[in-house]
């Protein structure tokens, strides 16, 4: 893709949302942390729904420490792999609390040693709580920048790569955050919205949709005959 096509990209998607954050619900780094880290193979919505109840009984590393795993789980069990989650989430805020004086560490080293802290969180946490121009890939991140062309690669690490490589300097540290919501209401994996889409024309995906064809003969007297059946109904 040329330079100028990416600028312009990006360009677009910062005229229609200048300053995109996350949709998962935080006051802190630490909450932060631990809905990142809850989100993985599960729903922002899910994660909302839970931590809305978590967080105003424990929001530190120190309280949820005290809950104990069993105390912990009632708390996410829907979110999937809570089990598994409930463990990580225990052991992460014994070890801020015992490495990292309770504070959520500053450098990748130290973040992807935390329990169910991954490269795609500690990027995360880097970019908003820290301000590094780190860009996580995620499912959504990961097919947008395959289908535009914006970082073609095969793993979530080369397309990260790419976009690291050649996403605009002034556009990178948002990057992420533009990408995702594309991703996760336009450029969706099932049925891309492409006749809508704002980077339609810049986007190099070869099949993109089309819009809907109008209604032929049939289709008008089919719509018409369901407008009448309406009618007749409210009558
Ligand atoms: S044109 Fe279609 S494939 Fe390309 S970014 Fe937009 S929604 Fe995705």
């Amino acid at each position: 893709m040329h330079a100028a096509t990416r600028t312009a990209i990006f360009r677009r998607l910062k005229a229609a949302n200048p300053t995109p954050t996350t949709e998962l619900l935080h006051d802190s780094p630490f909450e932060l942390l631990v809905a990142v880290m809850l989100s993985a193979h599960t729903t922002d919505k899910s994660v909302n729904a839970a931590t809305r109840t978590l967080f105003p009984v424990a929001n530190t590393p120190a309280a949820i420490a005290a809950l104990g795993v069993e105390g912990v789980k009632p708390y996410i069990r829907n979110v999937g792999l809570y089990n598994t989650k409930a463990k990580n989430l225990i052991g992460l805020a014994q070890q801020i609390l015992t490495l990292h004086g309770g504070a959520v560490p500053g450098n990748r080293e130290a973040l992807e040693a935390l329990p169910g802290v991954g490269r795609k969180t500690a990027s995360i946490i880097l970019n908003m709580v820290f301000g590094e121009a780190e860009i996580a890939v995620d499912t959504h991140i990961f097919r947008v920048a395959n289908r535009t062309g914006l970082a073609p690669g095969r793993t979530p690490l080369e397309v990260e790569a790419g976009l690291q490589a050649n996403t605009p300097a002034a556009y990178r540290k948002d990057a992420h955050h533009w990408l995702l919501l594309h991703g996760r209401y336009v450029c969706t994996a099932r049925s891309p919205a492409c006749p809508t889409c704002i980077i339609r024309d810049l986007c190099e995906y070869p099949d993109k949709t089309q819009p809907k064809a109008p209604p032929g003969r049939r289709g008008k007297l089919a719509q018409a005959i369901r407008r009448g059946g309406r009618k007749r109904a409210r009558a």
